[in-house]
C-alpha cells in the first residue's frame, strides 16, 4: 500500500503547487520540517555543519530550491552558494586538504529548466560557484534530479571537470541506464555519490521494484569500489552499508579511499557509529526557505516519515 499507492502520491503532491500552498501553510509541519532541515538561514546552516565537524563527520551543504523557471530566482541561487561559500571559508580547516566540506548544487536551481538556454546557463552559473568554492578549497557535487535532466546534467558535470576536476556528481541506482554511468565515472579522479533515486520515474527508464533497485545499487556500489575514482555511498539501508563495510574488511578499499554519506536528521545514532568505527561519513545538509519538495520525497521515502507526520498533524 505504501509503496504502491502513497509514495507514488506523495511523489506526485511533491510537484503540485496547489499541495503545497497547503502543506507550508500549516505551522506543524514547519516544525516537523526542522527534523530533516538545518534551518532557513546561511547562519543556521554553518552552525549545523559546525556541530557535525565535532562530532567527527564532513558536511556537503544544500540550499533548498529546484526547478526555477525565473532567471532572477537563478540568480540568486547563485549569490546564495557564493555567501554560503564565503561563510564555510570562515570556519576553522575548512579547506581539509584531504577531506574538504562540500556544498551540493541542483542544476534545476540554477536554471536548467528555464525554457531557453537552460542548459548553458546552468553550466555558466555552476562555473561560478565552482569558481568561489576553489578559492575557499571547499568541494562541489551536482545532485541528480529526474531523469529527464541525466543527459544534460552529466554534460555540465564532464565540462566542469574540465576546469575543476574534483567535481562530483551523483548516480541513481534506480536508473537502467545507471551501471553503464557507474563505469564511464569510475576512473581516477571521479567522484560519484551513489543513492538509490528519489524521484517518481517511469518503467521505461527505471526499476520500479524495490529489490531490483536493491540489486542494481549493490552492482553499482561493485563498480564504483572496485574502479579508481572516489565513491561515495550514500544511503542509510543496513544492507548496502554492510556490502561497502564488505570492502573495507576485505582490504579491497582503505577508509580514506571511500566514504557513507546520509542525510541531516535521518539514522544520527548509525552515523555516530559508523565514524566511532573509523569511516569517512558526510552529512547532507539542507537549508533554506524552499523545502517543500525535499520535505515530500523524505515522507515518500518510508512509512515511519509518513506516520510521524499525520501524528504531529493530529488535533489535541
Ligand atoms: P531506503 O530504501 O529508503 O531504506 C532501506 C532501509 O534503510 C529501510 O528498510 C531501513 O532498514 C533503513 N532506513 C532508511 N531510513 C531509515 C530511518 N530513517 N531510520 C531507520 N532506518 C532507516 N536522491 C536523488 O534522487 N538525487 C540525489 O542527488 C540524492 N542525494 C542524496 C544524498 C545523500 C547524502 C543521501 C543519503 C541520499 C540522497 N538521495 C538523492 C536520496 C536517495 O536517492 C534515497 O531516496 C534515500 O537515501 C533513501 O534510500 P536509502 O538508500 O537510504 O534506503
Amino acid at each position: 500500500m505504501f509503496t504502491t499507492v502513497l509514495r507514488p502520491a506523495l511523489l506526485a503532491a511533491s510537484r503540485s503547487p496547489r499541495v503545497q500552498r497547503t502543506v507550508t501553510a500549516s505551522a506543524a509541519t514547519r516544525k516537523l520540517v526542522r527534523r530533516f532541515v538545518a534551518g532557513e538561514s546561511e547562519a543556521q546552516a554553518v552552525a549545523a555543519v559546525a556541530a557535525l565537524r565535532e562530532s567527527g563527520r564532513f558536511a556537503s551543504i544544500d540550499y533548498l530550491g529546484e526547478d526555477t523557471t525565473d532567471i532572477e530566482q537563478a540568480r540568486a541561487t547563485v549569490s546564495q552558494y557564493l555567501s554560503l561559500l564565503a561563510a564555510l571559508g570562515e570556519l576553522p580547516g575548512s579547506a581539509d586538504a584531504v577531506r574538504p566540506l562540500e556544498v551540493s548544487l541542483k542544476l534545476s536551481a540554477l536554471g536548467q529548466s528555464l525554457p531557453r538556454d537552460g542548459h548553458a546557463i546552468a553550466l555558466e552559473h555552476a562555473h561560478k560557484i565552482c569558481t568561489a568554492a576553489a578559492a575557499v578549497g571547499v568541494w562541489v557535487t551536482i545532485d541528480a534530479e529526474d531523469h529527464t535532466t541525466t543527459d544534460s546534467t552529466l554534460a555540465v558535470v564532464r565540462a566542469l571537470r574540465e576546469d575543476f576536476p574534483w567535481v562530483g556528481t551523483v548516480l541513481q541506482a534506480y536508473l537502467l541506464r545507471t551501471e553503464g554511468d557507474c563505469r564511464d565515472f569510475s576512473g581516477a579522479g571521479s567522484r560519484i555519490r551513489l543513492c538509490k533515486g528519489a524521484y517518481r520515474e517511469p518503467a521505461e527508464v527505471a526499476y520500479q521494484d524495490r529489490d531490483e533497485v536493491d540489486a542494481s545499487y549493490l552492482r553499482c556500489l561493485e563498480i564504483l569500489m572496485r574502479g579508481d575514482g572516489y565513491p561515495m555511498i550514500a544511503t542509510h539501508d543496513p544492507v548496502m552499508l554492510e556490502a561497502a563495510t564488505g570492502f573495507l574488511r576485505a582490504g579491497r578499499r582503505t577508509a580514506d579511499r571511500f566514504e557513507f554519506q546520509m542525510l541531516y536528521g535521518i539514522r544520527d545514532d548509525e552515523q555516530q557509529r559508523l565514524v566511532a568505527t573509523g569511516a569517512h561519513l558526510r552529512t547532507y545538509v539542507p537549508y533554506g526557505d524552499q523545502w517543500y519538495g525535499y520535505f515530500m520525497r523524505r515522507l515518500a521515502e518510508r512509512p515511519a516519515n509518513l506516520a510521524f507526520f499525520l501524528r504531529a498533524l493530529r488535533p489535541g
